[in-house]
């Protein structure tokens, strides 16, 4: 139940069996988790950069995150169930955090709209403990936004960082780090911050 393209392997399941199933346990069971909801452009980037690559296949699990993936899947009569939305896993994972009262970090995006980010899951999803924001414009290897990043023993790591940075951060990190459900979430704190 999984259809590779391009090098890239996506788990054939839908939105709501990819949170319920892959990555509620996996929260519940703080267990070290980095998923990858990969848009075309992500496929596509992973073609012409092999770091990049190595960074997107290190994830514990890929999701397709377009029509397009979805048309190449039929094209090769492979054909997968649904598109599985970035934004929509997020705000998913959201409302589970909510309701368990689990702790998120938020690593990414301009200063103004991390803040207005987290002001916002604050109003929408008030159970949710905020473990910690960082603004995304800082050198890709600091070490210190990794360290405190990892200190704050969060749930979940968002990482709105964009592409290609986003996974190149995860996958360079995520060793520093005991627990936590890693995602890059591209522009979702902007359209988070309104
Ligand atoms: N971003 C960031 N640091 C950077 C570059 C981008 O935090 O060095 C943020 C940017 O502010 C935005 C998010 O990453 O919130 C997504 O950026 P963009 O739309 O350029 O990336 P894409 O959606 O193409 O992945």
């Amino acid at each position: 139940d999984s259809v590779t393209i391009m090098d890239i392997t996506f788990r054939n399941t839908t939105q709501q069996a990819f949170v319920n199933d892959y990555v509620e346990p996996r929260l519940l069971a703080e267990q070290p988790y980095y998923i990858v909801t990969a848009n075309p452009e992500i496929v596509m980037k992973t073609r012409s950069d092999s770091r990049y690559k190595q960074s997107v296949q290190q994830a514990d699990v890929i999701v397709p995150d377009g029509a397009g993936i979805l048309l190449a899947a039929k094209i090769m009569k492979q054909p997968l169930e649904e598109r599985v939305a970035g934004f929509d896993v997020m705000l998913d994972l959201l409302a589970f955090a909510d309701q368990h009262g689990l702790s998120c970090y938020f690593l990414g995006a301009e200063e103004a709209v991390n803040e207005r980010a987290v002001a916002e899951v604050k109003r929408r999803f008030p159970n949710v403990a905020i473990a910690g924001r960082q603004h995304g414009f800082f050198q890709l290897d600091d070490p210190e936004v990794a360290e405190n990043a990892a200190a704050a023993q969060a749930d979940l790591i968002f990482v709105a960082l964009g592409l290609p940075r986003q996974e190149l951060w995860i996958a360079e990190h995520r060793d520093k780090f005991t627990k936590g459900v890693f995602m890059g979430v591209g522009g979702s704190f902007d359209v988070l911050a309104g």
